[in-house]
């Protein structure tokens, strides 16, 4: 509600599956290649007397996310011929999904989903001093799309949207939806009105490449309708673009130049008994366990809720975290979470390495680690230490290292007051300034202490027992 408007956002959302190959070809699916028109075949580049095969793997994928947020799959389904002329489209059209998608319905955050179908990517086209250059490596790679019901109210609830959807993606393993890499890009449709029965004109934001753009797009939009109906002006329903510089957006295309797509069945693929290619009910029991249930399971672990939020973030890290702490008590799961997150995330940063677990300690070595800080064998310091250690060698005896570079905590208490007996001795000023009530003095001793047993000595029990010799 924003001076009495009511905002109403629909969402679509294209994210690039992750696949050995191509959508209709062997071509390999490679988003990471940088050299233009490596990965092409006939297929691919529509040459005549070509026929497309169907990536099963790709359809598996998104009935995958389909059965992730609860929505139906077809038992039937086909491929349709969208028509339009473009040289990002070697076919003259792009095989796409029309009447009958894979999946209907399912909800992400509370937003219901109106479809997900399954359709190919195109080429990129860039345009530099006056000509348009074209690669293809991209046409043809399976590309989902995910179609929200207009239930969408503001943009963080938007943004919120689109990064559950990326969780789910990146869980079940559809799609890296890396936004910057353009594997997830968004398509806001954007209405305002006053009258809750009837929505305004909407206008469509094409393109929006960040989580920070489609909030800033929505943003925009909705404050430039709001303007312009204030005014006594008319929204014009067009389709426009997000100038990620100017952080405002601009017209694209008027309604009147909207295309006719004229779809139709494609003749070229067989129609798809899905109940007969998938065993549907079996992919339903492997569907892993989702961000929302992993954080509200770690939530009653007693970790707190900034750290939960960046665990669940990447799939691989909460797996990781899970095993660390599998069978163990609260008070590990929170040391584990604040060592994972500040030391171990901290060093990788450093290095400019991935926040993934194949960059972390080993299991079984990070448990070590925690255990021995938990035993008072290790101090937080020595465990510091230790970590870049760990993560250079997976295969670290972590408790033999700390032994040969002399960071196991001491906690032998006839050791400790020796040394704090030796510490009284050699200091009687200080000792004197103490008590007569120099109170700051006392850390001054406990820093003797540690000095003496080389940094090995537990501080805590150092403090007991100075207070104690002191009295
Ligand atoms: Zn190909």
């Amino acid at each position: 509600m924003n001076n009495g408007y009511i905002t109403t956002i629909g969402l679509e959302v294209h994210a690039e599956l992750h696949t050995n190959s191509k959508m209709w070809c062997g071509c390999k699916n490679d988003p990471t290649e940088k050299r233009p028109n490596m990965n092409i075949c006939e297929v691919c580049m529509a040459h005549p007397g070509t026929l497309p095969v169907p990536n099963k793997d790709a359809i598996k994928k998104v009935i995958q996310v389909g059965l992730a947020v609860g929505a139906d799959i077809a038992d039937f389904t086909e491929f349709d011929r969208k028509n339009y002329f473009y040289p990002d489209i070697p076919k003259g059209y792009q095989l796409s999904q029309y009447k009958l998608p894979i999946v209907s319905g399912g909800q992400i955050n509370g937003v219901e989903l109106t479809r997900i179908h399954l359709e190919e990517d195109t080429a990129k086209s860039s345009h530099e001093g006056g000509i348009t250059l074209v690669d293809y490596n991209r046409a043809g790679v399976p590309l989902m799309e995910l179609v929200t019901e207009p239930v969408i109210h503001s943009a963080e609830q938007a943004g919120e949207f689109a990064r559950a959807l990326q969780q789910v993606l990146r869980y079940v393993g559809a799609s890296e939806a890396n936004m910057d890499m353009g594997q997830m890009r968004i398509e806001a449709n954007i209405s305002v009105s006053k009258d809750e029965k009837k929505f305004g004109t909407k206008v469509e934001v094409k393109n929006i490449n960040s989580f920070a753009s489609v909030e800033g797009a929505i943003r925009y939009e909705v404050a430039r309708h709001i303007d312009v109906i204030e005014q006594g002006g008319t929204i014009v329903q067009e389709t426009r673009g997000w100038d990620e510089v100017k952080l405002e957006t601009f017209s694209q295309r008027k309604k009147e130049n909207a295309h006719d797509y004229r779809y139709f069945p494609d003749p070229d693929l067989p129609k798809l008994y899905l109940t007969k290619l998938f065993d549907i009910e079996a992919m339903r029991k492997e569907i892993p366990e989702l961000a929302p249930s992993r954080k509200a399971r770690l939530l009653t672990q007693g970790v707190k809720e900034d750290m939960v939020d960046i665990i669940v973030t990447d799939p691989s890290t909460a797996i990781y975290f899970d095993e660390v702490t599998q069978g163990k008590d609260a008070a590990f799961a929170v040391l584990a979470s604040n060592y994972l997150i500040a030391d171990v995330f901290g060093l990788l940063k450093k290095e400019n390495k991935e926040l993934v677990a194949e960059n972390f300690p080993s299991t079984a070595s990070f448990v070590e680690l925690l255990t021995m800080i938990t035993a008072g064998e290790l101090s937080s310091r020595g465990a510091k230490d230790l970590l870049p250690f760990m993560i250079t060698d997976k295969n670290l005896d972590v408790k033999k290292t700390a032994e040969e570079k002399g960071m196991i905590q001491k906690n032998d208490p006839e050791a400790l007051k020796a040394i704090v007996a030796e510490v009284i001795a050699e200091n009687p000023a200080q000792v004197a300034a103490y008590k007569s009530g120099q109170e700051s003095m006392f850390m001054y001793f406990v820093g003797q202490c540690m000095k003496k047993s080389k940094g090995a000595g537990n501080p805590s029990l150092f403090q007991e027992l100075l207070k104690s010799a002191l009295q």
